[in-house]
């Protein structure tokens, strides 16, 4: 469903980014031990900068080459990246700096507690990390090789979905779902292991278990997500049930059997994470004979933020050997901004350049006087929500009437549909994250507890769904991320509440409408002032609520994203 970027690869990695701190003054300005400290970071930084533009370009380049030298000179200077991190007598000094409370100035402040997180989180016994990695890999290799079988045929990933999506057979989704499920039982001993190796190692870092470490070191406080994620599930649920009993009535008129009789198979993938294709919407005819690549300069620049440098260094189409995804990423974190991405005339690859322009017109518009270590998106999930605000566009009607992709009367058309599909895919998103969110932190509070009864109590509560009679199996082993990136997936969900927050904010007071509902932005290059002063230019210089709070005048609340997709 979202194209893995950059930033979701490297979570600790994306901290780094290196260059003196601004001297910006005489001595006086700054106590001694500020003075220290801006001592520290500049010989931090002059071993980091070059490493990181180092890994980023080696990784650039291997993603399109696809050859072996080049993945490998990749994986050692990310080795030699997160080897600085591991020092303990760099992390001594740093939280001596910490415990000191003399780091005043608020920009030090903020640039200390990004680089103290940053070795700390790497400050673990380097035996315990490499038993993890290890055994992490020993799983993800697990789950490459599982292939289901259905009548003596080895499956695959896409096969299981593609029956799933297309039978109308009530047996045949049952036993590809089942035989699905039965990777559960080959990896969920390992994962439970791992979630304790990974306790283990969050308890030796002062924290009370994993979940809290990976949320707390990306400056989430865990009561304040759950906050979110309870204000969600309060503002969704009633219109979920709404929705969800007309996805029965679709699925039991397409299965013939009765809205009871419906199970965990009947729902068109594994998880019931993806909207079945209840509306009938072929945007793709739409974009068949369009310069996706053109339009998206277009686009940017009647909004007032110039990609064309950026497209220059980009790598926009199919090659051999070329990795087959699309990312982002800041090579130098001083303007040298690249993506990655395998254009096709289709609405996929339009929504996925317009993401991840919207990833890079916020690294390009970073503020450049900022020192390094804050040369960053304030949060991943904050740069998530402009690629998810501009991303969304491209199944817009009023945007690709506004782009000329479709005139009046075929955007009057494309609106009806293309708004009940989208309304539909962000409620069953939302509750399948509900699960995942809840499932992550109550298993690493407690690996021992009854896992696959949590799992099926959650998703009952969330999700709506019948657990299976008498279901007693890991089915949450099945979801690749818990083992392979943990206690990220809230992410995605609070990038879509923040880019309809931004979404309403513009429409508001930008373009001074009260139809949040159908806007382009296109030619309006306020949007793009906007976004650069109060989104882009503070890079990580304030904690992200603060930077939301003072980009739209409130904290982050799943309000706005409701108003957009739950209200009708
Ligand atoms: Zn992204």
């Amino acid at each position: 469903m979202k194209m893995k970027s950059y930033y979701s690869i490297f979570i600790f990695a994306a901290l780094f980014a290196a260059v003196a701190c601004n001297s910006k003054s005489p001595n006086n300005k700054y106590n001694a031990m500020e003075q220290q400290f801006i001592d520290f970071v500049k010989k931090h930084n002059t071993v980091v900068e070059p490493l990181y533009k180092n890994l980023t370009t080696a990784y650039f380049d291997a993603s399109i080459s696809g050859a072996d030298e080049d993945y490998n000179k990749a994986a050692v200077y990310e080795l030699e990246l997160t080897k600085v991190y591991t020092s303990a007598e760099d992390f001594a000094v740093l939280k001596k700096f910490v415990e000191s409370g003399e780091i005043i100035d608020s920009l030090l402040k903020q640039e200390l507690n990004v680089l103290y997180n940053a070795y700390l989180a790497n400050q673990a016994d380097p035996v315990m990390l490499e038993e993890m990695i290890n055994l992490a890999t020993s799983i993800e290799q697990k789950f490459s090789v599982f292939r289901a079988e259905v009548n003596g045929k080895k499956l695959s990933d896409n096969d299981i979905e593609d029956i799933l999506s297309k039978s109308t057979m009530s047996t045949e989704v049952e036993t590809a779902w089942k035989e699905a499920k039965k990777l559960g039982p080959v990896v969920a001993d390992d994962i439970i292991q791992l979630v304790k190796m990974r306790n283990k190692l969050a308890q030796s870092l002062g924290f009370s278990n994993y979940h809290d470490m990976s949320l707390r070191l990306s400056d989430q406080n865990p009561e304040e997500i759950s906050r979110i994620f309870d204000e969600l599930d309060a503002l969704t649920r009633s219109a979920f049930e709404d929705l969800k009993d007309e996805i029965d009535v679709y699925l039991s008129k397409k299965f013939n059997v009765s809205k009871d009789q419906l199970m965990p198979w009947h729902y068109q993938d594994r998880f019931f994470q993806e909207a079945p294709k209840m509306y009938e919407i072929d945007l793709d005819k739409y974009y068949a004979h369009c310069n996706i690549e053109k339009i998206t300069i277009d686009y940017f620049a009647s909004i007032g933020l110039d990609i064309t440098d950026m497209i220059a260094n980009s790598d926009l189409y199919e090659k051999e050997g070329k990795n087959q995804h699309a990312y982002c990423i800041s090579i130098d974190k001083a303007g040298d901004v690249r993506v990655l991405c395998n254009i096709k005339p289709n609405s996929k690859w339009m929504n996925t350049m317009l993401h991840e322009f919207g990833h890079a017109v916020y690294d390009k518009y970073i503020d450049a006087d900022l020192s390094f270590n804050l040369r960053d998106p304030a949060h991943t999930f904050t740069t998530e929500a402009i690629a998810m605000l501009f991303g969304r566009m491209a199944s817009n009607a009023v945007w690709m009437r506004d782009m000329g992709i479709v005139d009046a009367s075929e955007a009057a058309v494309i609106a009806e549909t293309g708004m009940l599909s989208l309304r539909l895919e962000q409620l069953v998103f939302s509750r399948w994250a509900q699960v995942m969110y809840r499932f992550e932190k109550a298993m690493y509070e407690n690996p021992d507890c009854d896992l696959n009864t949590l799992w099926w109590d959650l998703v009952e509560q969330y999700q709506l769904l019948q657990r299976p009679p008498k279901r007693n199996m890991p089915d949450w082993a099945t979801k690749t991320h818990i083992a392979s990136s943990p206690c990220y997936y809230h992410n995605y969900l609070l990038g879509e509440l923040l880019a309809s927050q931004l979404n309403y904010y513009i429409s508001t007071n930008i373009l001074k409408t009260e139809d949040y509902m159908h806007q382009s932005y296109f030619g309006n290059k306020q949007v793009g002032e906007y976004l650069i002063e109060k989104v882009f230019m503070p890079g990580a210089r304030y904690h992200w609520n603060d930077m939301i709070e003072k980009a739209t005048g409130e904290e982050l609340t799943a309000k706005y994203y409701a108003m957009q997709f739950v209200e009708k």
